[in-house]
């Protein structure tokens, strides 16, 4: 039914849009063979925002790939550093809902537009964390314009 849309089996990588960066998650990850259905169908549904608010940060087309474990340095979703121009994420099965799932790739295209301005900012994880819930219900305007803002001022 969804097998346009969603998560394609590539050798035991679940991964759902195509980057175009050098880059494979197999690289530095294993696989989630058997990722869980709920997490599967969260992102699903939150593939398109996502990919809309990388377009207005001016990226290409995002790829999610499913990895072993359940998570990267506390994160439940991990965005590549350096492949900014066409964000790799690489996420755990660990999100229950659609909510969940938009708001973890929010805050993973906040790291990735950090990266891509070249910018260090030292409380990074309170920021992208902010530009991510105001993306979700301010709308992406009001949330580029707030990450500008912080980045502008480092
Ligand atoms: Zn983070």
């Amino acid at each position: 039914m969804k097998e346009s849309e969603g998560f394609v089996e590539l050798d035991d990588y679940h991964t759902m849009g195509q980057s175009s960066a050098e880059y494979h998650p197999a690289w530095d990850y294993a696989p989630n063979e058997d990722p869980s259905l709920m997490s599967m169908e969260a992102y699903e549904e939150a593939f398109p925002p996502a990919q809309d608010l990388a377009k207005k940060l001016g990226m290409g087309s995002i790829s999610l790939t499913f990895i072993e474990g359940d998570g990267v340095d506390n994160h439940v979703a991990r965005y590549i550093n350096g492949t900014s121009q066409s964000p790799v994420i690489v996420l755990a099965d660990k999100v229950e809902d659609q909510s969940e799932a938009i708001l973890t790739l929010f805050h993973e295209l906040g790291h990735a537009y950090v990266d891509a301005a070249g910018a260090e900012i030292e409380n990074e994880e309170e920021v992208v964390e902010e530009f991510a819930q105001m993306a979700f219900g301010q709308g992406a305007e009001k949330a580029i314009a707030y990450l500008d803002g912080v980045i502008a001022e480092q």
